[in-house]
């Protein structure tokens, strides 16, 4: 006993919460147990699996019995339908039909009904996740939830299966929830993002751009505009053809994101006077747009470059850039 108190109270060195639910687990059943019940422990602790299956729960099967009228649903409760009309025997019996249904099921369908559970998991290397968590820094990419909040995972913005690779553009962090809302979307849903993010125009000069690619990831390329208002002027483009900014999806918009960045070190390492750099979309012909392929200007500014730089992008309205 008190070595094992000694080792509890002041040898364990907790990385996680992982060893005293084993110990825990050891004592609760008499000091010996087979792996699966230690992991079943560990999992019961883990809220951002509960928590996918609140949404399955929520979305999906909650959805399905609330329509064809067998359960009721108050705030956080479900409630069947007729529940007090059932005998203490018509009870049992129907627990027991609802067990001869999994089994049933699942002798059917064997592993392969949690394959796309495992898929996500092993898929990707741990080095490269957390080369993404840090990218997004430690947040949900699509809903900006902190990971200390929700679990975080390394999701394939383009399904692998669909044709996504396993580079580090095509990954993106998200919580339990995003992805777990874009993992209820069936293999049509996923079949369809890919195609999505294949879409080209013939006829648009970017979907079909002749320059030459500065740089490139997944979802984005960036180019020199050919008619540059300054020297190295840059215009970042989604692959995609879509027209303008408000169409972007999330995932491209941290593409053309990560692109500035990256170019924004390009550009000032090979040109020492750039000292600032204005960064903007023009959406609709009202505000200027004239190519309608989403671009994002990435225009260097140097010191003296105009005489009074003074608001930047409000100088769009003439005379309007000092507000003073
Ligand atoms: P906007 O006026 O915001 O639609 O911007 C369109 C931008 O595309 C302008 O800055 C043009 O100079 C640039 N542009 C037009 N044609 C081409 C082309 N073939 N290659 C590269 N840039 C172009
Ligand atoms: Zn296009």
């Amino acid at each position: 006993m008190s070595n094992l108190k000694d080792f509890i109270e002041k040898k364990m060195s907790m990385s996680h919460i992982y060893q005293p639910v084993m110990i825990k687990t050891l004592l609760e059943n008499g000091g010996i147990t087979d792996k699966k019940t230690i992991a079943k422990n560990i999992l019961s602790y883990d809220f951002s699996q509960i928590e996918y299956y609140e949404g399955i729960t929520n979305n999906m099967v909650g959805h399905v019995l609330r329509k064809n009228e067998v359960v009721l649903k108050d705030k956080n409760n479900y409630k069947l339908k007729l529940f007090e009309d059932l005998s203490s025997t018509e009870v049992p019996e129907l627990i027991a039909l609802c067990d001869e249904k999994i089994n049933e099921y699942i002798k059917k369908r064997g592993a392969k009904i949690w394959e796309h559970r495992r898929r996500n998991r092993k898929a990707v290397p741990g080095s490269t996740r957390y080369q993404v968590l840090k990218r997004a820094d430690g947040r949900c990419e699509l809903c900006g939830i902190s990971k200390e909040e929700k679990a975080l995972e390394v999701d394939h913005i383009i399904p692998k299966n669909n044709g996504g690779e396993d580079s580090i553009d095509n990954y993106q962090a998200l919580c339990f929830s995003c992805n777990a809302n874009k993992r209820d979307t069936d293999d049509t849903d996923f079949r369809n993002l890919s195609v999505k993010y294949q879409a080209r125009k013939p006829d648009c000069i970017f979907c079909n751009i002749s320059r030459k690619i500065i740089a490139e990831n997944e979802l984005s390329i960036a180019f020199y505009d050919k008619y540059p208002v300054t020297l190295k002027h840059v215009l970042i483009v989604p692959k995609r053809h879509c027209n303008d900014y408000f169409e972007l999806s999330q995932p491209e918009i941290n593409a053309m994101i990560r692109l500035t960045h990256i170019l924004k070190e390009k550009l000032k390492t090979q040109d020492k006077n750039i000292s600032g750099f204005n960064i903007g979309f023009n959406s609709g012909e009202d505000a200027g747009q004239t190519v309608f392929h989403c671009h994002m200007h990435l225009i260097p500014r140097r010191k003296g470059d105009v005489e009074n730089p003074i608001g930047g992008v409000r100088n769009l309205i003439p005379g309007k850039g000092d507000y003073k």
